[in-house]
């Protein structure tokens, strides 16, 4: 399942929380790349793109990405026969959607709603405090960010049509979380899941 939504939405609050439940296995791409030695090539180009609040080259992330995906299957921490995976911040554009179609079967994008710009860009203020995360550290950045999503990312969920569940991003953690269960708990994939005794 995918967590689609801008950033400061509540992308990798929910899904943090959701990989820490038994069978289901939580990825972030930022993370993926925050965890770059900042020293390789790779690594320079993720903060060269990430502090001006634009996406690095798809096939660079995709590659990046799907490295770590066999990596942590490899070390057996993501099982991909019996765990759902929860991809957040990725795909970020349709390119990254077509190249992931030969990794990945989509069967769920729970969509985090926050149609208010001002909230999200207090909530990545408020985090580059917590978390010391540079790339959103200023006002300017933020709003790339912001226009980043506009533009490349929320056409994913035309793309995505049919297997979108709006979730309204504005409500208490506690409540987005309660409602993508709700829905999480309704994907046949789920069903057939749950009756697998492991
Ligand atoms: P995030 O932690 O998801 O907000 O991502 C932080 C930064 O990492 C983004 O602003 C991008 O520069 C980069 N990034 C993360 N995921 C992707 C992706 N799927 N495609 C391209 N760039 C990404």
């Amino acid at each position: 399942m995918l967590i689609v939504g801008a950033p400061g939405a509540g992308k990798g609050t929910q899904g943090k929380v959701l990989g820490t439940v038994p069978r289901f296995f939580h990825c972030a791409c930022g993370d993926v790349f925050r965890s770059l030695d900042t020293r390789t090539e790779l690594g320079q180009q993720f903060v060269a793109y990430s502090s001006k609040g634009e996406l690095v080259p798809d096939e660079l992330t995709v590659d990046l990405w799907s490295v770590q995906i066999d990596n942590w299957i490899d070390t057996s921490r993501y099982k991909p026969d019996i765990d759902i995976l929860v991809l957040d911040g990725i795909p970020r554009n349709v390119r990254q959607a077509e190249i992931l179609e030969d990794h990945v079967v989509v069967h769920r994008v729970i969509h985090l709603t926050c149609p208010n710009r001002e909230e999200l860009a207090r909530r990545m203020r408020k985090r580059s405090l917590k978390e010391g995360r540079y790339d959103d550290a200023s006002d300017e950045v933020i709003a790339q960010r912001i226009e980043t999503y506009e533009e490349e990312t929320k056409p994913l969920i035309e793309f995505y049509d049919g297997k979108v569940a709006d979730i309204d991003a504005t409500k208490q953690p506690i409540e987005v979380l309660s409602d993508m269960i709700a829905e999480l708990v309704n994907m046949d994939v789920y069903k057939d899941m749950a009756n697998v005794i492991v």
